[in-house]
């Protein structure tokens, strides 16, 4: 095997990738994203990935969620549309995708067998960069035909567990990353390998270590606020490489920022929302 290039995303090489805002834009000009996320009691997992969206620069915002979350998502985030499946609990219908320029899917959806179907439909159809998360990816864990079915540089954000899940069991962080490679290259795919400093393994085999962060970002739905970036991130053109890198360095600036104001332990997913800008 050739060594791995090995790279490290600090401020100076986070902020070269920073797209300025135009003075003589429209929301247009900066992409309509979709979310495909939430299910009966895991609707905050929806909402934390929408407001993260929003907070990264999106130009439109639309949220694909069970009937249960109505209220939930106009209600909590006024700024984003919302297009409802017919079922009350669950994902079980793909919406029409003709109006997006990013798709994400996955915080909160769960994995009914109805939407297990949705994502077969949506990786045959889509035209557009898609990120996978969360129960995304447990689901192509489990339907393993799908993972061939993959588009070329679709990101996939898994955490250690849903990284086992997908691709199985390693000894230590070396074998895990090997293991990335490998994967990432089979499928064509861009993996963003979560925990502290986490790794962005792109198609090639290199990898980009991550600089920002801290282990007050060890709470449930951090990493739904990543799914949300990085969904921004795409759909304003970033390329999915620059997006996966990007949104990374971004979400642990965010939760370091947070870190300060509330120190690590009284740390939420929520703060972290509020602490992203750049
Ligand atoms: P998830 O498990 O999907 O909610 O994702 C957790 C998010 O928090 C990921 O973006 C991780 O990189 C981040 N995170 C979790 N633990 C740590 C840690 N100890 N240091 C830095 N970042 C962390
Ligand atoms: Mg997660």
């Amino acid at each position: 095997k050739t060594p791995t290039p090995l790279h490290y995303t600090d401020k100076q090489t986070a902020e070269e990738l920073i797209k300025p805002r135009q003075k003589f834009s429209h929301k247009g000009t900066y992409g309509h994203a979709l979310l495909i996320a939430g299910s009966f009691g895991k609707m905050g997992a929806a909402v934390l990935s929408g407001k993260a969206c929003l907070r990264s620069g999106i130009g439109l915002l639309t949220m694909h969620s069970p009937g249960c979350g109505y209220d939930i998502l106009q209600i909590s985030i006024p700024e984003a549309m919302a297009v409802m499946d017919n079922n009350h609990k669950t994902i079980s219908q793909l919406p029409e995708l003709d109006a997006y320029s990013a798709i994400g899917i996955g915080p909160g959806i769960g994995q009914d067998e109805a939407t297990v179907k949705v994502m077969e439909q949506l990786l045959e159809t889509i035209k557009v960069p898609l990120i996978i998360d969360a129960d995304g990816l447990n689901i192509l864990s489990q339907n393993r035909s799908l993972l061939d079915k993959l588009p070329e540089n679709t990101i996939l954000t898994p955490h250690p567990k849903e990284f086992q899940r997908l691709a199985g069991e390693s000894k230590n962080e070396y074998e895990r990353l090997e293991l990335g490679k490998d994967f990432a290259r089979k499928y064509r795919v861009i993996i963003c390998l979560k925990g502290a400093n986490t790794a962005v393994i792109l198609p090639n085999g290199d990898i980009h270590f991550n600089s920002t962060g801290n282990a007050g970002m060890a709470t449930g739905g951090t990493g739904d606020v990543l799914t949300g970036i990085i969904t921004s991130l795409l759909a304003q053109k970033y390329s999915p490489e620059h997006a996966a890198i990007l949104g990374v360095y971004e979400h642990g600036l965010a939760g370091d920022r947070a870190a300060e104001q509330k120190g690590q332990s009284a740390l939420i997913a929520s703060d972290v929302v509020d602490c992203l800008g750049w």
